[in-house]
């Protein structure tokens, strides 16, 4: 069945990559009445990728950040309005309130609100110069920041800080990081391949004071050092910290649906109030591959689940159970990473990991539960299968580039 329900008005709350492709896919799926995407940003929507990368340096236009090319929105007739804030939900009503007091109607709503940076509450917090970086506005600050040049501190060695720590280093700055673990990224990858991304840094020149405790920042009305816990202080002309984000369930939560760790949905991205959905960094979303629930903070899940999502507000099935993907570019240093795995028994190296371009392989059990490649490209798909075959695989036969990953199951018994 193609055109469906001409007379509604299909409601979304949050222009980010998600709400974007939600809208962009209830008109793929022949969706006929109004569609009206709601952004606080004044911005039209765009992926967040690039700024803490070739955004952030200034190697590539801000148009290049944009979900969609010009004139998309009017073409398929999606109301886009930006610079509005929806701060109320009355799933009753079925209605949205917005900043200015106009009140909307809705027959069904997306929530695609993202997520926002965790905030530091420590002395000198709220000193000029304290950076946190999430929308193109805080990026283009950082790269003003980036042309004044002198030294960085990065408070936090995740994804985000790692980039940002990269991107300043390859602009000539010097870059002290502050984390708290024993290396970046540790958890998520472990301390074996975290150690990987330590000796990268430090090879590019980067500070890492890692088991570190962070204390306060200090200067006058603006940042101009940073006092770590056992009284070393850093010296510093800017600050950003990456600590790790939260989900905007604020408004979710006040109208009353049910909210942890994000707000909970079904497979087709429900909520516990029948006709809201949710997507994106803020969807704790069941999983079918996983049979649980998982909040994915990543890029490819939110045209994921925007895809989803135009699907199943027209209550069509999910018919989605694509495994977690992400990237991430440190210097030339490209890197993928399929699947999830909070634990695991050990990770075996295909490649040299000293010489920049090897493939982890996470196991569990025998299983292989994550995977990634970095600077090998072209093996997400395969390694994916890996991980949805369930098949135990042995470690030796994994570590051998003789056989093609592509021909791993097939050797197995
Ligand atoms: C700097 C940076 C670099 C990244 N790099 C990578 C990467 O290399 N690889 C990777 O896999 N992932 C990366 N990510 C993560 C990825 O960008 C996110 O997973 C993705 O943006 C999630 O999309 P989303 O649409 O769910 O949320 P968001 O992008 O956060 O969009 C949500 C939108 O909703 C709006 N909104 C919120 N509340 C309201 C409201 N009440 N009313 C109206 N609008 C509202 C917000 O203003 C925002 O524009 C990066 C993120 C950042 C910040």
């Amino acid at each position: 069945m193609a055109d469906t329900e001409t007379s509604e008005t299909y409601l979304i709350v949050g222009a980010g990559f998600a709400g974007a492709k939600a809208a962009e896919g209830l008109r793929n799926e022949g969706f006929d009445g109004r569609v009206v995407l709601l952004g606080a940003e004044p911005e039209v929507p765009y992926e967040r990728p690039p700024l803490s990368k070739d955004y952030l340096r200034g190697e590539s236009p801000r148009e290049d950040t944009h979900v969609h090319p010009d004139g998309f929105y009017e073409e398929h007739r999606i109301e886009l309005r930006t610079s509005e804030e929806v701060t109320g939900i009355d799933t009753d009503a079925r209605q949205v309130e917005l900043a200015g007091g106009e009140r909307l109607d809705w027959d069904r709503l997306l929530i695609a609100t993202g997520a926002e940076p965790r905030l530091l509450d420590l002395p000198g917090s709220d000193l000029e110069g304290v950076n946190y970086l999430r929308d193109l506005a805080d990026s283009d600050r950082l790269a003003a920041g980036l042309e004044r040049g002198g030294r960085w501190v990065v408070i936090g060695a995740g994804w985000i800080g790692a980039e940002v720590a990269a991107s300043a280093r390859q602009k000539g700055l010097e870059v002290e990081i502050v984390e708290r673990a024993k290396v970046p990224l540790e958890h998520v990858l472990g301390t074996e391949v975290g150690e990987i991304y330590a000796a990268i840094h430090r090879d590019h020149g980067v500070v890492l004071h890692t088991e570190a405790a962070l204390e306060a920042f200090e200067g006058d009305g603006r940042v101009e050092r940073v006092r770590l816990g056992d009284g070393r202080t850093i010296d510093c002309d800017l600050v950003v910290v990456g600590i790790g984000v939260t989900p905007r369930v604020a408004l979710a939560e006040a109208a009353g649906i049910e909210v942890d760790n994000g707000i909970l949905t079904d497979e087709r991205l429900e909520t516990s109030v029948p006709g809201v959905f949710a997507a994106g960094d803020v969807a704790n979303a069941f999983h079918p591959f996983y049979d649980r629930r998982l909040r994915v903070e990543h890029w490819a899940n939110a045209p994921r689940h925007g895809e989803i999502a135009g699907r199943t507000m027209l209550g069509k099935p999910a018919d989605d159970d694509r495994l977690p993907y992400f990237f991430s570019d440190q210097y030339d240093v490209g890197m993928e990473y399929s699947g999830f795995a909070t634990e695991w028994d050990e990770v075996v190296f295909r490649g040299d990991p000293a010489g920049g371009e090897f493939i982890a392989f996470w196991l569990s059990g025998g299983l292989v539960v994550a995977g990634m490649n970095v600077n090998v490209w072209d093996v997400a798909d395969p390694i994916a299968e890996l991980i949805r075959s369930r098949r135990p695989i042995a470690a030796a036969k994994l570590r051998d580039p003789d056989i093609a990953l592509g021909d791993l199951l097939e050797t197995e018994g």
